[in-house]
């Protein structure tokens, strides 16, 4: 094929696999089946890219960006006769400035190592999200990737400074911005965080490290009602005066699930409460942050918010806490299941699980419906199972899950995307005019429909 040979000579043999080079390789980290793709382009770097990209366009040849693919929406989905180009050769990081607290590295990157990187030299990149160790900066950027510190540290979006990215006609927009404030005309690097590689593909970025904090503290709580859920996210927040790292709650199924065997954990806290909350912060004095975080619990406990505490004593603790609110996959056991990731204001969430059980009791008389999530974040997390995952079940689960977040001000996807999972039912989130401008932007930037087509919008 003619423009395989074309894309050969700019990035040589190593540069390019064809055949079952492609097919051995899985198409995401949960799915079975290989990639089907013509090929899969591995640039070494952006300039490699930016012609391979001047190619593409010119012969309308669609393109696939590739990361770490453990994206959760279907956003790298390939098809026969797409091309994927994959970050896997721009993996270098850079150099780090430990004055300015920023790291420049390649999109390939994967996010442990920066985090590794940032750790070396005491400092910490605020984005962390269970994929760490196959996902890639290019794809966190890519999908704006939440994860576990967002109530402190803000989505991806708020850890980059600067990024380059190469244009669907090969251009390359260099934007590597290495300071904090930056006003001077628009903000470009948006266009491409976010985005699902469907306007630009992005190959180097500039991220905001943080000081790594000296001191975090972990519990794990038994609350009886939502509303003492949202008093003491208050009073915990308040107390802490902006050290709160993470705020997870998971309803009462989930819990008994993941610390019933065969769950290898056991449970630090009875079953039975409606509802446990991980909370954890971070700060700069190990002695007088855990007496002052374990004064508020107290507080709590005193003001009845809480109904009983478990406080982490030692890493190990910490981590047996988490692993809990990790092992989501035991709800995987009982038959095919759905995640399911959206968000809406906090105060809407009792409301809404209660609307989206008498929707599935409307459709079926046994399901499984588990509820967990980022709740500080406003993010929620629904695992649903109803016994068959064929297309019909899917579309009825769906329906369930996406229709009552209109009349709340919900969004269909929190921190996973839209890709190709959830493109019909963007219009729940998006208003007529925001899907056009999207479209507006995507046709002035990628005419051709090159870039990662058919994703997020048709
Ligand atoms: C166990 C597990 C836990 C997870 N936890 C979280 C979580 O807490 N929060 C969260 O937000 N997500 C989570 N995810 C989802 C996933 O890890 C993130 O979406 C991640 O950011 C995807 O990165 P990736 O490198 O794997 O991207 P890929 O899956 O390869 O790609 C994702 C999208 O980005 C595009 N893309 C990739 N690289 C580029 C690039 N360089 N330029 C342009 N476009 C590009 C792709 O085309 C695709 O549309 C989790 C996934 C797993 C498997």
């Amino acid at each position: 094929m003619q423009i395989l040979k074309d894309i050969e000579a700019i990035v040589g043999t190593k540069g390019i696999l064809t055949g079952n080079d492609v097919a051995n390789r899985k198409a995401g980290i949960w799915i079975d089946e290989g990639i089907k793709a013509k090929a899969i382009v591995r640039p070494k770097n952006t300039e490699e890219l930016s012609k391979v990209l001047k190619i593409c366009n010119e012969k309308k040849q669609p393109v696939v960006p590739h990361g770490g693919l453990t994206g959760l929406a279907e956003g790298a989905i390939t098809l026969e006769g797409q091309i994927a180009i994959s970050t896997e050769r721009l993996n270098e990081i850079e150099t780090i400035d430990t004055v300015g607290r920023t790291i420049t590295l390649g999109a390939g990157v994967q996010l442990e190592k920066a985090q590794n990187k940032a750790e070396e030299n005491n400092l910490m990149l605020a984005v962390d999200l269970g994929a760490r160790g196959s996902c890639t900066i290019g794809g966190n950027i890519s999908t704006n990737a939440g994860g576990n510190m967002v109530v402190k540290y803000g989505m991806t979006r708020d850890s980059v400074l600067g990024l380059e990215a190469v244009l669907a006609d090969g251009r390359i927009v260099t934007s590597l911005n290495e300071m904090l404030k930056n006003n001077s005309g628009y903000d470009l690097k948006q266009l491409f965080i976010g985005t699902e590689g469907t306007l630009g593909f992005v190959t180097r970025a500039v991220l905001r490290l943080r000081e790594k904090p000296k001191s975090t503290n972990t519990a794990l709580l038994a609350v009886n009602s939502f509303t003492q859920v949202t008093q003491f996210l208050k009073h915990i927040d308040r107390g802490l005066g902006g050290n709160l790292s993470a705020f997870e709650v998971m309803w009462e199924d989930f819990y008994k699930q993941v610390t019933t065997e065969p769950a290898l954990n056991s449970p630090p806290l009875s079953q039975g409460f409606p509802y446990y909350v991980l909370v954890e912060s971070t700060g700069s004095n190990q002695q007088k942050d855990s007496e002052h975080f374990e004064e508020l619990l107290e507080e709590a406990l005193n003001l009845e918010i809480i109904e009983d505490a478990v406080v982490s004593k030692s890493d190990s603790d910490r981590s047996n806490l988490w692993a809990i609110r990790d092992d989501v996959e035991q709800h995987y056991q009982d038959g095919p299941v759905k995640m399911f990731d959206v968000s809406m204001p906090i105060l809407s969430m009792e409301k809404y699980i209660t609307d989206v059980h008498e929707k599935f009791s409307e459709n079926w008389e046994t399901y499984k419906c588990v509820v967990f999530g980022h709740l500080a974040d406003g993010n929620l997390h629904v695992v649903s199972g109803v016994g068959s995952d064929d297309d019909e079940s899917i579309r009825k689960m769906e329906s369930c899950i996406y229709d009552p977040l209109k009349s709340i001000g919900g969004a269909v996807s929190a921190e996973h995307g839209i890709g190709l999972e959830k493109k019909d039912y963007l219009g729940i989130s998006r208003t007529e005019i925001e899907i056009d401008i999207m479209r507006t932007l995507k046709k002035s930037l990628d005419p051709n429909n090159i870039l990662n087509p058919g994703k997020v919008f048709d």
